[in-house]
């Protein structure tokens, strides 16, 4: 399975995709959105220009992903980090108690306890590269 199987069900691929780049000439994204609304793998392509894109401003990223205009890309991705953020504080300072055990942790985060061993696993690493 490839990062990219999700493009063979993109209902962009067959219609004519300078929908998803109009010129500026007026034209405009609505035929492109409506699309994109019907579309069966819209969460997996707003994720794939998130990861594409990372934390480029609204005025380099291009057409139309997911359904979303570049300015709601960018507003959805940081977003979306400081929801990340967040988390992987809750993780770090229940933790950091010492009294819980990481299926706990991962209980009262309302998170898998993979992701609670990620977390911590990747803290240790970023804290033995600051040692
Ligand atoms: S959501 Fe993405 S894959 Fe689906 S039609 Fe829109 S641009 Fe294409």
């Amino acid at each position: 399975m490839s990062r990219y199987d999700w493009m063979e069900d993109a209902r962009c691929a067959q219609v004519d995709p300078d929908l998803w780049h109009p010129d500026g000439s007026g034209v405009g994204y609505s035929d492109a959105r409506r699309i994109c609304q019907g579309c069966p793998v819209q969460q997996q392509c707003a994720d794939f220009a998130q990861q594409t894109e990372g934390d480029l401003s609204h005025s380099h990223r291009h057409g139309l992903w997911g359904g979303q205009l570049p300015r709601q890309r960018v507003e959805s991705g940081s977003q979306r980090a400081g929801f990340y953020a967040k988390r992987r504080q809750q993780i770090l300072r229940l933790a950091a108690n010492g009294d819980m055990d990481a299926y706990q942790i991962a209980e009262i985060a309302g998170v898998d306890v993979r992701t609670v061993w990620r977390t911590l696993q990747k803290n240790r690493e970023q804290m033995g590269k600051a040692a």
